[in-house]
């Protein structure tokens, strides 16, 4: 069956690796192997690789950046695909901006600051993807993706293309209408406003020094492993019952920002959810509140 997938992959000339690490491919640098690793340059490239893949029963997953997952240590069955080539692409028109969804969220930031428009300041250092954002609804600082977006197109389960209006992304905290069902987002319309660069750059910068400020940039970790739960914030619960600093294997919830937890070497996927437990179970015992992962396991 794989050998059959194969040929057709070459067939069509499309990029793909087998069994790749995805300890390689995520800001945690945890996951075992990806049974194929798959690179789509195109919409129709990407077509044709989820037709194959579901023509052969081979079961397939999109990621962005990897940079909110947490990859199980037996690794992925089946085909992880990657946006690349023409999903790079950033078009900037007048205060409008047609981003693919493959480019990186922090180059489009600096796209938006080279044209002088304002609004995604607060995107500037998240380490995803255009895409990634999207479906996470990503935000910080006061701001999220649902300020900016217009509308997103999208792939859908018959393999059609479709947009979805803001309104029907349904974009609230961390959570978006792609998250219901099966939907590929090929690109994501903005619309900014005309600004001065020289202030977006100055507030650019600032949020970066405070990421780099408050945020354990120095280890791989996939962010805030918890959502805010209502009235609280997971860092101050988890600081006030004690857990900075508590480890499993090389996970370890960090000293310099207790919402992370950090890969110290050679952490396992099994040490992370071990720790997310621990704290889970001492928050809660002690605070009443319940912390639910913002992290995405697979
Ligand atoms: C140091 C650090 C700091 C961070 N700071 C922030 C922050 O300030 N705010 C914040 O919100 N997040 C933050 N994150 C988390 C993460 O960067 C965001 O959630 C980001 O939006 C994830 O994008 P990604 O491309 O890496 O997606 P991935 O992690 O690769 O995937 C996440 C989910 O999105 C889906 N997905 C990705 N692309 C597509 C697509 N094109 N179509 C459909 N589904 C898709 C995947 O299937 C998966 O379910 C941080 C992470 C790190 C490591």
């Amino acid at each position: 069956m794989y050998n059959q997938f194969s040929k057709e992959l070459d067939h069509l000339n499309i990029d793909y690796s087998r069994d790749v690490p995805m300890k390689e491919h995520t800001s945690f640098k945890i996951g075992g192997n990806a049974e194929f690793f798959i690179t789509a340059k195109t919409t129709d490239e990407l077509k044709a690789v989820i037709s194959l893949c579901r023509e052969n029963n081979i079961p397939y997953m999109l990621i962005g950046n990897g940079s909110n997952l947490l990859i199980s240590d037996e690794g992925i069955k089946g085909a992880v695909i990657r946006l690349e080539g023409d999903f790079k692409n950033i078009i900037v028109n007048g205060d409008e901006i047609v981003a693919g969804a493959g480019a990186s969220l922090t180059k489009l930031c600096l796209d938006a600051y080279k044209a002088s428009l304002t609004g995604l300041e607060f995107g500037y250092g998240i380490p995803g993807s255009v895409g990634g954002a999207a479906y996470m609804n990503a935000g910080a600082y006061g701001g999220e993706m649902k300020d900016v977006i217009v509308s997103c197109t999208h792939l859908d389960k018959d393999l059609n293309i479709g947009t979805f209006a803001l309104d029907e992304l349904d974009l609230s905290y961390r959570h978006s209408a792609y998250m219901k069902d099966e939907y590929i987002i090929l690109s994501v319309n903005l619309k900014l406003k005309k600004g001065d660069s020289t202030s977006i750059k100055a507030r650019m910068d600032e949020l970066m020094q405070k990421r780099m400020d408050k945020q354990p940039l120095e280890y791989p970790s996939a962010g805030s492993v918890f959502k805010r739960p209502e009235g609280a914030f997971a860092a101050a619960l988890i600081e006030e019952c004690g857990l900075k600093g508590r480890a499993v294997g090389g996970a370890v919830v960090s000293e310099k920002h207790s919402g992370f937890i950090v890969n110290k070497g050679g952490a396992t996927c099994k040490d992370v959810l071990d720790l997310v437990k621990i704290v889970q179970d001492e928050v809660k015992e002690k605070t009443g509140f319940e912390l639910h992962r913002e992290i995405i396991h697979i």
